[in-house]
């Protein structure tokens, strides 16, 4: 069994169902009345039980086998639970379970086991359930910590606080789950809608309340202004319909992002719209990486330049002459196509062939790579590694500041 794997939650529904609960003890009488409240057909496999549990056999709550286990006690059940003091036992349970294809509860040894019994507790009709990788006393205490907000009312309260009809324009950070802003997250727990983006960070998407309608942007009709139109049409509606509106992004919603028309459209239809910035990723995704945009005493400057219009194009907002004779940093987004012609351009407007730069793809995510080039050298890396979006492009002496092996000098 893998541990590397994070388990997968369910909610068993056992009512008349058969479960096996090998031992008597007092592991079993602690898990026992959980199962008869569940519904479950509970069977108890064992030579003793405790005083407990034969009251409860009394009360015709359980069967009771009163002998040792048989691999046969599992045909037909749809769990069970080993938790007698003996591994061998346990390990012939687990066997048996296995074969059969019934989850098994190991009390002795979790990493063998094919199922974990969170730390439980019910208020109100919600059942919490926490699992800290095999960390019972952990599970144990948040468990109880979040019961007793339910009981305060202070998590369900805030489920309603933030209702208001309008549109929240929430920036989700570079990638990784966790750098998003607790705002942001509190956003996105109170919306009727989310209106999400391909870079927005999908696992947070995952962690949705079932009635929340989530509009993903990549599958609205395709066209730079044809969609964003759209998306304009999308949040406004809903907003005026009486609902909740995260427009959900990847980084910060102003960097790159189009945040202002959106902010253009809801005011222009009456529509309330407030911002929740978001950590932006031509800053984060360097950082994450290990390489500073400053540095003292290399680089007092930053620009932060979008790369997918090229140099020279009657479009370009950009005085690529400029950016080549000051000395900072430059850190170019969506440039990814267009690297070799900016690589030129920066060295025809002076700055060194031997440049240091690093590409950082998919930042802060579990495939996070960093090739390192030099402005003379990247339009091959670029090739030879065969780079694709998204990556961030970090050019200037702060990438050999991070990386002094790497350029030599
Ligand atoms: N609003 C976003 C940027 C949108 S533009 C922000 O503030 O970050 C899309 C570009 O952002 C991509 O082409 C890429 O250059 C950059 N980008 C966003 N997330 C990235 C990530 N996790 N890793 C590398 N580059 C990323």
């Amino acid at each position: 069994m893998d541990d590397d794997y994070p388990t997968y939650p369910a909610g068993l529904r056992l009512a008349d169902r058969r479960v096996v609960v090998v031992g008597g003890g007092h592991v079993a009488q602690r898990r026992v009345p959980h199962l008869i409240a569940a519904g479950a057909d509970v069977h108890v496999v064992s030579p003793e039980v405790t005083p407990a549990i034969e009251g409860m056999v009394g009360a015709g709550e359980l069967t009771w086998h009163e002998r040792r286990f048989e691999d046969a006690d599992l045909d037909d059940s749809w769990y069970c639970i080993a938790a007698t003091a003996d591994t061998a036992v346990n390990e012939a349970v687990s066997a048996a379970a296995e074969v059969r294809r019934v989850f098994c509860v190991r009390a002795d040894d979790g990493t063998r086991a094919t199922a974990w019994t969170p730390a439980t507790g019910r208020h109100d009709g919600i059942t919490v359930a926490v699992l800290c990788n095999r960390e019972p006393q952990r599970s144990a205490r948040i468990r109880d910590e979040i019961v007793e907000e339910l009981r305060e009312g202070t998590l369900a309260a805030r489920r309603q606080r933030d209702h208001a009809p309008g549109v929240v324009l929430v920036g989700g950070g570079p990638g990784d789950p966790e750098l998003i802003s607790i705002a942001g997250r509190k956003a996105l727990m109170d919306a009727d809608v989310v209106v999400a983006d391909r870079l927005a960070p999908r696992e947070l998407l995952g962690d949705l309340p079932a009635d929340v309608e989530l509009v993903d942007v990549t599958k609205l009709p395709r066209g730079r202004s044809a969609q964003q139109e759209e998306i304009n049409r999308v949040i406004v509606e809903r907003a005026l319909a009486g609902k909740r509106v995260v427009r959900f992004k990847g980084g910060d919603n102003f960097v790159f992002g189009r945040g202002y028309e959106e902010i253009l459209a809801c005011r222009e239809a009456g529509v309330p719209v407030t911002v929740i910035p978001g950590l932006t990723s031509p800053v984060a995704v360097p950082a994450v990486a290990g390489i500073p945009v400053t540095h003292r005493g290399v680089a007092h400057e930053f620009t932060v330049i979008s790369g997918h219009i090229p140099p020279g194009h009657p479009d370009s907002l950009t005085n690529w002459s400029a950016v080549a004779s000051m000395h900072g940093t430059v850190v170019l987004m969506m440039a990814v196509e267009n690297a070799p012609a900016i690589a030129d351009a920066l060295v025809a407007g002076g700055r060194p062939a031997t440049t240091p730069v690093a590409v950082v793809c998919d930042g802060t995510m579990p495939g996070e790579r960093t090739v390192l080039a030099t402005l003379g050298t990247l339009a091959s890396a670029l090739v030879a590694e065969e780079v694709r979006p998204p990556a961030i492009i970090v050019v200037g002496e702060v990438v050999r500041v991070a990386h002094p092996g790497a350029f030599g000098g």
